[in-house]
């Protein structure tokens, strides 16, 4: 089974809390605060591994979750920091984000790419020995790692990817002109992998062609298998479409052509638009008094693609071929890469001041991104904690705009996880 297309979850680890930790020693008066920070949540990782060719592996596994932090120590002891996780795609995997489809990596170049970060550690209370707070009971809570949905697909590196009905010779034609070593049988989509193959024209000339399984009519419309297989020339330069001239499977050319364009042009008008040429295949095949040859030619060449005739069964014609394609491609511009636009809004930095109130009865909504994270931060378990969080709310005017819509004493206030009744 061939996987091209998944969506996972990811997410970093949780930062460990802060410590509430006072020195003690023998004979020693004060003991100062000593609370230790906790560790960062780890991170989750994407990694090129060449040797990865599907994204078989995920579909199986769905959430990957980063360690998380431990949380600090007394003797200004700071937790460890989780381990991250690393997770290895095919070179070629564009990740989008699930919710908005906007792309977030092309993991083309093999760099490492932080696709969840893990959440800060609190600091203990020992970063909060000021003199004003002598023996602060305050520390901070671990933040939450990133979790986000991503989409993961695999859109192959190549500069030529080969086009055709099933049988027409595609992977023999890859198979001997390239270091490749696709499957070939004669028989309808014996193509369930694409397959890459290096072909070397000259010293210091070589381009990757891909074979990809055999686009059937109707594969743009989801009918076959060709739909989900046409996502792996998206970033090709130059399609080379094989058409079989032999006439051997009671098939016409001329047709075969027409139906493949248009299948391209179904999937996207961008394909349909890539530079093409044209390899007339099984040209041993042919039979002395048919036409086919003639009538394609005439045929592709007044859609504006030049001709080759070739014989991938004897090699005959292939070579010739190759050099028009390296030829070609040195006057195409590269190989596509999806250019990033997604906007982490868990990134950017936000107005504390921006939050939105919801009047619900007694109760009163408060959402804001600044402010959950706030929450995030807050060990509700500790006075000097819950001290520090009303004092935020007070400085970036809650209590304000809560007092000019009219909240009254008794009332509920809800921020995310948290729910106190309001006194003045
Ligand atoms: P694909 O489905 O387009 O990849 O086609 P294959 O490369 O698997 O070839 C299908 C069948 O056609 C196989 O039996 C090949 O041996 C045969 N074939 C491919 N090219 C030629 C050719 O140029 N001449 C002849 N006689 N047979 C060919
Ligand atoms: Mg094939």
């Amino acid at each position: 089974m061939f996987v091209d297309k998944v969506r996972i979850t990811v997410c970093g680890g949780k930062g460990g809390d802060g410590a509430v930790a006072f020195h003690r020693e023998k004979y020693v008066a004060s003991g100062g605060p000593d609370g230790g920070d906790g560790g960062h949540g780890g991170s989750v990782i994407l990694r090129v591994n060449d040797n990865l060719s599907t994204l078989l592996d995920f579909r199986y596994k769905r959430k990957y979750v980063a360690q998380n932090g431990e949380n600090g120590q007394g003797r200004k002891m700071s937790g460890k920091r989780g381990e991250p996780l690393v997770i290895q795609v095919p070179r070629g995997t564009v990740v989008r984000d699930a919710e908005s489809n906007r792309i977030i990596v092309d993991m083309s170049t093999g760099e490492d790419f932080v696709i969840a970060k893990g959440g800060r550690g609190g600091w203990g209370n020992a970063h909060y020995a000021t003199p004003t707070r002598q023996v602060p009971r305050f520390a901070k809570a671990g933040i939450r790692g990133v979790e986000r949905d991503v989409i993961l697909e695999l859109k192959l590196l190549a500069d030529v990817g080969l086009v055709g009905f099933p049988n027409v010779g595609k992977s023999t034609l890859l198979s001997v002109t390239s270091n490749a070593r696709p499957k070939i049988a004669n028989y309808h989509f014996t193509t369930l992998f694409p397959n890459l193959g290096v072909i070397y024209v000259d010293e210091g000339v070589s381009f990757v062609m891909a074979d990809i399984p055999g686009i059937i009519e109707g594969a743009s419309e989801g009918a076959g298998l060709g739909h989900d297989f046409l996502r792996h020339i998206d970033r090709c330069r130059l399609l080379v479409h094989v058409v079989d001239v032999s006439g051997m499977e009671g098939r016409d050319p001329v047709a075969d052509f027409d139906a493949i364009c248009e299948e391209l042009a179904h999937y996207s008008a961008d394909l349909a638009e890539r530079p093409m040429l044209v390899a007339a295949n099984k040209c041993d095949l042919l039979a002395p008094d048919s036409d086919n040859l003639q009538r394609l030619r005439a045929h592709v060449e007044a859609a504006g693609c030049a001709l080759y005739e070739i014989s991938a069964g004897t090699g005959q014609g292939t070579r010739a071929l190759m050099r028009a394609v390296a030829e070609r491609l040195r006057t195409l511009p590269p190989i596509t890469m999806y250019e990033p636009d997604f906007i982490d809004e868990l990134a950017a930095p936000v107005d504390p001041t921006e939050f939105e109130i919801e009047h619900l009865g007694s109760t009163w909504v408060v959402t804001g991104v600044w402010l959950s994270r706030l929450v995030d931060n807050i060990r509700f378990d500790d006075y000097e904690s819950r001290n520090y969080f009303d004092q935020m709310l007070r400085k970036v005017g809650l209590f304000d705009r809560l007092e000019a819509m009219g909240i009254r004493d008794g009332d509920t206030v809800d921020i995310y996880d948290l729910e106190f009744e309001y006194q003045r």
